[in-house]
């Protein structure tokens, strides 16, 4: 347990928790909508900090990270809770689960990562906004010892705490569900609006972080033709064409298992959309897919990627070997061999 950051004390003990867009007045006793912050006698407490539930190192190409660091291991860590209600959610036995992870040191996790032979950490599996206390501090000192940090979110934290921690964080996935619909994200989600998502996007950003895009396809109710266009128009014009994006294919999971799997064609569908919309990097995720990097302008393989991971890279400084076009790729200074 640790003192939260970002709350302010109101009258009656009460306080209110400015760490994402719900800003919840918590009453003395009670928690926000994530679980895991607490008001005990006035002060909020994270109570995420001392409950890891994993610590393993995962190809960074599984977050899905495709332009950064190709190739490279991320410890991936999280704890139990989430600010999201999400009825499908793929992880849900750890976001939605009890607390009852272990107490490690951030100290200790950054050992553990580099025992494991890991390049860097990613803050993943549950949502990290909300273990921010455990991911801040971790973050802290696995840059002092050249790890890099990356951010697996649903992009629902405010802008403070995003521009606090940005220093430590080199790389953000921003999961979008249904494509941002709006109606679908709150009865399935209970996220009454997705206009912060779309606001700290732009922040990590502006910040200069590398983002990459996700965007789950749930067959029947979420990812219309309509709300997909919607939001590749959005990335063309905001994070920019460069921007990597991921359309993921759903599988029936936690309250949700009365739909099918997506069918594979609407995610080849929604390829080509963004592909004609401009975006120069556009994967599928969970389908067996090899997914090379491509350059978008001579179709030169840049990264070559088997399904268990990364081949070599191709690459003459951050430009096409071939044509002389400069690939949207970071993170190369953890790569080895390349
Ligand atoms: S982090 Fe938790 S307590 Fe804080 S505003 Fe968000 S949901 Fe509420």
């Amino acid at each position: 347990m640790k003192q939260a950051l970002f709350y302010e004390e109101l009258e009656k003990s009460e306080v209110q928790c400015h760490l994402c867009p719900w800003n919840c007045r918590i009453s003395e006793g009670d928690r926000g909508v994530c679980g895991v912050r607490e008001n005990r006698e006035g002060t909020l407490y994270s109570l995420s900090y001392d409950n890891l539930t994993s610590g393993t190192p995962d190809p960074i190409e599984k977050k899905p990270l495709f332009n950064f660091a190709p190739g490279t291991k991320a410890y991936s860590i999280s704890t139990p809770g989430c600010n999201w209600k999400c009825k499908f959610c793929q992880n849900w036995q750890l976001s939605q689960g009890p607390l009852n992870g272990q107490s490690i040191a951030p100290q200790d996790i950054v050992k553990a990562a580099i025992e494991s032979g890991s390049q860097g950490i990613s803050y993943t599996y549950t949502e990290p906004t909300i273990f921010y206390e455990l991911a801040y501090d971790t973050a802290k000192l696995a840059h002092e010892e050249g790890l890099y940090n990356t951010f697996v979110t649903n992009g629902y934290i405010n802008r403070d705490p995003i521009k606090k921690i940005a220093p430590y964080l080199d790389a953000v996935t921003v999961d979008f569900k249904g494509s941002g619909d709006e109606d679908f994200l709150e009865e399935f989600a209970g996220v009454p609006s997705v206009d912060p998502v779309f606001e700290a996007i732009k922040e990590y950003k502006a910040q200069g972080l590398h983002v990459e895009i996700t965007d789950l396809i749930v067959p029947e109710v979420g990812g219309s033709e309509g709300s997909t266009k919607e939001l590749i128009d959005w990335i063309v014009d905001n994070p920019g064409k460069e921007t990597p994006v991921h359309f993921l294919r759903f599988y029936p999971a936690h309250k949700v298992r009365d739909l099918p799997p997506t069918d594979v064609s609407k995610l080849e569908k929604a390829k080509r959309m963004a592909e004609t919309a401009g975006l120069e990097y556009v994967y599928l995720g969970n389908v067996r897919r090899k997914n090379q990097l491509n350059c978008p302008e001579c179709e030169t393989t840049i990264v070559s990627r088997s399904f268990a991971g990364s081949g070599r890279l191709n690459l003459d400084g951050n430009r096409c070997p071939n044509c002389g076009k400069e690939i949207n790729i970071s993170g190369l200074e953890w790569v080895k061999d390349k």
